[in-house]
């Protein structure tokens, strides 16, 4: 495998240190990526992968990773907790979904290539040397730069309906404000594709976004990385999980922009809508006096993701409006 770490994996205690990866460029000719880990562990117990900055323009899963790495004690730790709070980093360093090094969308990269370019070859050892470590793993997202969500954590549907029981029962422990049975646009390469290949118990989350981080963001993030580690059994106690909405996404649930334009939103994040509900308008931006496109909810629910940015363009992921399971 290309990378090394600098720490142990397996012994007790905690390590901070880096994945090191190789990366020969003009300005460095035998340099190196180096992504931070940190690795807790504690008496016997199951171990969990935590990971945040699969993109690196989402915030949530960062802080709260980097909260846990300096917080969490050892001695209450039964298992081992790995912590890759930016497990992109060149595209956390530059504030991109994608790496500035290779272009490369981690979160489509999966499995990785050994010998690929540096993204696959973080894909690569995250799949083939962390994931078959562990149990249970969280990925934290957020919407990035250019989507917003309602707070929630997330299983898939899943064929095994052991695992599909297990995840689902994991996303619920997160204690998120809503807890969405997710449905992917494209799953095909994404890392929780491989997590669940390999039959472990996977949680993803998307706590907001548009490229920052709120106080109430924060705090579900943290909340939800101590959940699972209470869930998991790898700290004592229950998970303090308050009320939380059950969302679904039906095959219909997303809305795509028809036009590029200037988007005039008429619902906001939250809002209730009902089928065909008008959801934005999009403006011409080279003329006045022409109509807007009007744009309208394909089924019931709740507005679960907007496109954030002002402007949007043609095929953009405009909105998400989800089912409420609990009614
Ligand atoms: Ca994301």
């Amino acid at each position: 495998m290309a990378i090394t770490p600098t720490i142990p994996l397996d012994r007790p205690g905690k390590h901070h240190g880096h994945l090191r990866l190789p990366y020969s460029r003009d300005d460095s000719a035998w340099g190196s990526v180096m992504i931070p880990i940190t690795v807790v562990q504690g008496g016997p117990g199951p171990t969990a992968l935590l990971t945040g900055g699969n993109h690196g323009d989402e915030y949530e899963g960062p802080i709260a990773l980097h909260d846990m790495a300096c917080r969490l004690d050892p001695a209450v730790v039964s298992g081992r907790v790995i912590l890759l709070p930016s497990m992109n980093h060149p595209a956390f360093l530059a504030g991109r979904r994608t790496s500035p090094l290779d272009g490369g969308n981690l979160n489509r990269l999966f499995p990785g290539r050994p010998a690929g370019s540096v993204t696959e070859k973080i894909a690569d050892y995250v799949a083939r040397a962390l994931v078959p470590m562990a149990d249970i793993v969280l990925d934290y997202h957020s919407g990035g730069r250019t989507l917003d969500f309602l707070p929630f954590a997330a299983s898939h549907v899943l064929d095994d309906p052991a695992q599909d029981e297990a995840c689902a029962a994991a996303a619920a422990a997160f204690g998120a404000p809503f807890t969405m049975r997710m449905r992917e646009i494209d799953a095909a390469g994404m890392f929780d594709t491989e997590v669940e290949a390999q039959g472990k118990v996977f949680v993803t989350t998307e706590l907001r976004g548009g490229g920052t981080a709120s106080a109430e963001s924060v705090a579900i993030a943290k909340r939800g990385a101590r959940n699972i580690l209470h869930h998991a059994g790898i700290l004592p106690g229950a998970p303090e999980v308050p009320p939380s909405l059950r969302l679904e996404m039906p095959e219909d649930c997303f809305v795509f922009a028809p036009c590029g334009g200037l988007l005039e939103p008429a619902v906001d994040l939250g809002a209730a809508v009902e089928r065909g509900a008008l959801l934005a308008r999009i403006w011409p931006m080279d003329r006045t006096g022409a109509a807007p496109v009007a744009c309208h909810a394909p089924g019931t629910g709740l507005l679960a993701a907007r496109h954030f940015p002002g402007q949007v363009q043609i095929g953009d992921c405009l909105a998400v409006v989800a089912t409420v399971a609990d009614r």
